[in-house]
């Protein structure tokens, strides 16, 4: 690792876990839970007004995250960066790992990154956060105990002038049954409501094998992708409520 380190003592750890020694099989993940910048990259030259906007954040998906982990009593990581800093949900060879633009907005201080700098980012976030996941897995694993991860994301209610009606959506690769189970209860349950299959975009498609979580995928292990529309889940009150539909719809499929 360089000596350039970007955390300092003044900074939060890359992640935090909560609820760590519930013994549940179920593990909640928040890749995109923060809009924090390490305090050296000086907010990456960008304004406090940007860094309140989905670009930065999966706004509300850590509170929702937060109500689905207490309902369960699982475990739960949240990231403590933003996804600005380094892309905790793409793989490492992805080239909007540290993406010198989102939706339109340039980031100025992921430009012309040197090695060193991006190596940093790595070594720093990147890798411990998904040793983390890698850790917990491999603890229930070896107490026989077959994990399920539940992947907690939210989207933007537009992106490039189009609206995207959906009020919540499962991301699956077409294999996964608990996921299928997801939607035909969301769809049960709330007939009124929306619910996407693979929408806004299948993960598949953009993220090749890197989708999902690719440390979930790595260790071949089940998991749930929900995204909330996050105009739905901008209050605490919202995103429980939210996140209330999604505990529904899962409680026997998690069994
Ligand atoms: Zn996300």
């Amino acid at each position: 690792m360089s000596a350039n380190k970007i955390l300092t003592a003044n900074d939060l750890p890359a992640f935090t876990i909560e609820n760590g020694s519930s013994g549940s099989h179920i593990f909640v993940i928040c890749d995109h839970a923060s809009r924090n910048i390490p305090l050296k990259l000086k907010k990456l030259g960008l304004s406090d007004a940007d860094l309140s906007k989905h670009i930065a954040i999966d706004i509300g998906a850590k509170q929702a995250a937060q109500y689905i982990a207490k309902k369960f009593n699982t475990p739960a990581l949240y990231a403590n960066y933003s996804r600005l800093v380094i892309d905790l949900n793409r793989g490492l060879n992805h080239e909007f790992l540290i993406p010198e633009i989102s939706d339109h907005i340039e980031i100025p201080e992921n430009k012309n990154l040197s090695k060193a700098d991006r190596q940093n980012r790595i070594d720093e976030i990147f890798t411990p956060y998904h040793n983390a996941i890698s850790d917990k897995i491999e603890d229930l694993i070896s107490k026989d105990i077959q994990p399920i991860l539940l992947l907690i994301h939210s989207f933007t209610p537009e992106m490039d002038g189009k609206k995207r009606p959906w009020d919540m959506s499962i991301l699956w690769d077409k294999k996964c049954d608990l996921s299928k189970k997801t939607i035909d209860n969301l769809r049960t349950q709330n007939p009124e409501l929306t619910i996407g299959d693979n929408q806004p975009y299948d993960p598949t498609l953009l993220m090749g094998d890197d989708s999902y979580n690719h440390t979930a995928v790595k260790h071949k292990v089940k998991s749930i992708l929900v995204e909330f529309r996050q105009d739905l889940i901008d209050t605490d009150e919202k995103s429980e409520y939210w996140a209330e539909k999604f505990c529904q719809a899962i409680k026997d499929v998690v069994q």
